[in-house]
This record gives structure tokens, C-alpha cells and sequence, in this order.
């Protein structure tokens, strides 16, 4: 054993058991999840799939990796998975590979605005090969404006639409998205990364019968181990009428396969995959809709409990597991780097977010993000949630006074002891 590292990971888990985790990115696995991810299955070399591997001894992975896929359809409804993708940028870049050619133009929401870097950012691999535009919020509503979106849409003629989003409370019109990408002839891509938890519990709209492709992690609200995926609804042939050498149509399953590999990784983590499988397996429990509907009723007594304070949350609420809070609504002074900093050191983790049209940069900030995935994981109710919302509004309050913060750190540490993590474990 290493000792150095093991020590380390005894602290981490010591901090991830005594703190709050509201990260709306992150999430508690169960320990079925980090014992597959922990397995002997981390020495298989796999490249290929399932059936078509490139190295002997497959046999065993095969059917670890036919039944991850197997669950993830089952779960989505859908006829289409990719469960290799490493992460969640990985499974985007591995569909724009697939169907766009370098300098196309593709059209996503607004980073500043809650996009992802991986939808066009000027300093991500999206945004450096691919001619990448963006819709965005309305100043006034914080919401997305449909007809907006088809007038951009309309005026770039991208080859690749991208609906889905990181600090985004509101559902989505995937309908009206794939009218406007009928319209203009572009291909519609649904990035699920955090509502698709919701999405399987059958809580949020459901993206697969409007979408062509859809990604996601698998680490956010779905709560397995961190990684990606890539699922269709159904499969259907390459529009931009790309043949096989022998003049066969290709289909997009196809196309989507070699884009990941071997066009942009090489041996899937199958320990990862045997994870994700677990993990799916998990979801399809009839008590993934349990979690979810608490997930949905934590984020909205959050919101309830923020705005009640004086807080301004963008769009007016929430209909998923995150809000985006601007700050200056109430302490115009305090950025978001700041509220940062003085909540980690009463263990409460949050982020740092730029809010739409912020004045500060996105190293400073005018907001914070905060999600109930993990919360609710842990066990958190609605009265817990409204607790853990008094506790940041009074440290916000001043965020110089150390004593009073130290003094909520030792409550948040005893409050926690009622939620167990990884009890049976000494070392996770
Ligand atoms: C988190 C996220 C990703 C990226 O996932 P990684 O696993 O960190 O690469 C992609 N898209 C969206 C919308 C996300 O929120």
C-alpha cells in the first residue's frame, strides 16, 4: 500500500463525509459503483467492441460492456449506446468528429451564459476547429428565447445544433430545437450532462424521440462513475450522404462508434464500464424516481428559501437539481470568488458561476452555482436543505467573521454525522 497516497484519500474522504457537497456537478456513487471502478477489470485492454476487439481475452468484458450498453438503452428508451466515451467532453468531441468537418458551423448556448466549454468555447477543441455561435438568456428573463434561437439559427445555417447546458434551471423545448434544426437542415445534439438523472426518472422533458444524437456524463445526477455517453433514440443513416468503399450507406451508429474509436480514444476503461453498468442497473431500481422527485423537491425549497432572503436567482427558480444565484442582488460587493472561499471554510463546497451579462470575470464572478444531487444522496429533506441555506446566508453576511464561520464549520461537521458515507469502509 502507498502510504502516502492512502493517506490522502482517507482526508478527502473524511472531507466529502463532513462537509456539505453542493457542486451541482457532483454526486455520491454508491459503494458498489467504487468497487467496480476500484476492480482487476482496470488491466483488460479492450480497443474495438464488444464482439470486434483488437486484443485477446475479451470474453469477460464483452459481456460487461453488451450489458452497460444493454441497461443504458433500457433506461433512455433508447435503440443506440456508446458507453466508451472517457468523459463528457470526450462523448461531445467524439460526435463532432463524427459528423461535422473542420470549420463547419455549429451553434450552442452561450458559455457566459451557462454553456459548456465543450459546445464551441474559444479555448476548447470545439470552438478551435469547428466555426462556433451562440444563443444565449434574455437579459430580463434569464430564459432562452426560442425565436431568437431560430433567428440565429436561421443566419449561421450550422450543420450541428446544441441544446443542453451546466448552470441552466430550466427545461428544454427539444421539440422546438429540432423544428429549428429541420428548418436549416442541421443536425440536433442533446447534452444531458446534468439533468440526465431527472430525464431517466422520467421528471424533466425527454430529449430522445426530438434529438438525433444525445451525450452525457454518467457522474452528475445519473450518480455513477465519472465518465460518458453516447445514446441515439434511434439510429438513422448519414445525412451528409457519406458512403462505405463499397457504396453502402453508413449508418450513424457506425459513424459514432469509429468517432470515438478509433478516432478519438483508444482502450475504453473497462472498469469504468462495469461502473457505468452498476450504475445503470441502480437507475433502473424503482427507487431512482424516489431520489429524483427529492433531488427536484430540495433544489425547489432552496430556490424558495434564496429568493425569500433577497437573493435573485436567474430565471426566477428552478425546474431541476441546480440554480445560478447572482450575488449582487443582494451584497453587491461580494464576488463570487469570495463567497467561494468563505463558504469552503465552513465545509460547505459550491462554485463559483458567471451569471448572464456579468460585469466581473470568470475568475472573479457574480455568482455561485448550487445543486441538491449530492445532498440528496446523502439524505438531505427539504427542511435539512432550508438549514444549510440559513447557514450560507449568514456567513454571505460577513464574510470577515471568522469565529461565527468556524463556529457553523463544527455544526456542519456534527450535523453530517447523521448522514453516513461509505460507513462499512475504512478506506474507500
Ligand atoms: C459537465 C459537462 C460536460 C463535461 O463533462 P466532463 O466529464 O467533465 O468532460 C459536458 N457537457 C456539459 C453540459 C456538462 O455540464
Amino acid at each position: 500500500m502507498d502510504k502516502i497516497i492512502f493517506d490522502l484519500i482517507e482526508k478527502e474522504l473524511s472531507r466529502q463525509r463532513h462537509g456539505i457537497e453542493l457542486i451541482a456537478s457532483e454526486n455520491f456513487t454508491s459503494q458498489a459503483v467504487i468497487d467496480a471502478t476500484g476492480s482487476c477489470l482496470t488491466n483488460k485492454y479492450a480497443e474495438g467492441y464488444p464482439g470486434k476487439r483488437y486484443y485477446g481475452g475479451c470474453e469477460i468484458v464483452d459481456q460487461i460492456e453488451n450489458i452497460a450498453i444493454q441497461r443504458l438503452c433500457e433506461v433512455f428508451g433508447a435503440e443506440y449506446a456508446n458507453v466508451q466515451p472517457h468523459s463528457g467532453a470526450q462523448a461531445n468531441a467524439a460526435v463532432f468528429l463524427g459528423v461535422l468537418k473542420p470549420g463547419d458551423p455549429i451553434l450552442g448556448f452561450d458559455l457566459s451564459h451557462g454553456g459548456h466549454l465543450s459546445h464551441g468555447s474559444a479555448v476548447n477543441y470545439s470552438g478551435l476547429v469547428y466555426n462556433a455561435n451562440f444563443y444565449g438568456v434574455e437579459p430580463d428573463t434569464g430564459l432562452i428565447d426560442m425565436d431568437k434561437v431560430e433567428a440565429k439559427a436561421l443566419e449561421v445555417k450550422p450543420k450541428l445544433i446544441i441544446c443542453g447546458a451546466s448552470a441552466y434551471s430550466r427545461d428544454w423545448d427539444y421539440g422546438r430545437f429540432r423544428a429549428i434544426a429541420d428548418k436549416v437542415g442541421a443536425l440536433l445534439l442533446a447534452d444531458i450532462a446534468h439533468p440526465a438523472g431527472l430525464i431517466a426518472a422520467k421528471l424533466l422533458n425527454d430529449p430522445i424521440p426530438h434529438c438525433h444524437i444525445v451525450t452525457s456524463t454518467t457522474h452528475k445526477t445519473l450518480r455513477g462513475p465519472r465518465g460518458g455517453v453516447i445514446i441515439m433514440g434511434k439510429d438513422f443513416e448519414n445525412p451528409w450522404g457519406k458512403k462505405t468503399n463499397k457504396g453502402a450507406t453508413i449508418m450513424m451508429s457506425a459513424i459514432l462508434n469509429s468517432a470515438v474509436f478509433p478516432g478519438m480514444q483508444g482502450g475504453p476503461l473497462e472498469h469504468v464500464i462495469a461502473a457505468k453498468a452498476v450504475a445503470f442497473g441502480e437507475i433502473l431500481s424503482p427507487s431512482w424516481k424516489v431520489y429524483g422527485q427529492q433531488v427536484q423537491a430540495n433544489a425547489q425549497a432552496m430556490a424558495g428559501s434564496f429568493i425569500s432572503k433577497g437573493y435573485h436567482i436567474i430565471s426566477g427558480g428552478t425546474d431541476n437539481h441546480l440554480m445560478l444565484i447572482d450575488l449582487r442582488s443582494k451584497y453587491p460587493d461580494l464576488n463570487g470568488r469570495q463567497a467561494e472561499d468563505a463558504l469552503i471554510n465552513a465545509d460547505i463546497t459550491i462554485n463559483k458561476n458567471m451569471v448572464p451579462f456579468d460585469s466581473r470575470s470568470a475568475f472573479v464572478t457574480s455568482g455561485i452555482r448550487v445543486g441538491t444531487a449530492a445532498i440528496t444522496t446523502r439524505g438531505f429533506k427539504e427542511e435539512d436543505c432550508l438549514r444549510v441555506v440559513d447557514w450560507i446566508d449568514t456567513i454571505l453576511g460577513d464574510i470577515n467573521d471568522e469565529a461565527r464561520i468556524a463556529n457553523i464549520r463544527d455544526e456542519i461537521n456534527e450535523y453530517m454525522t447523521a448522514f453516513p458515507l461509505y460507513e462499512d469502509k475504512v478506506t474507500v
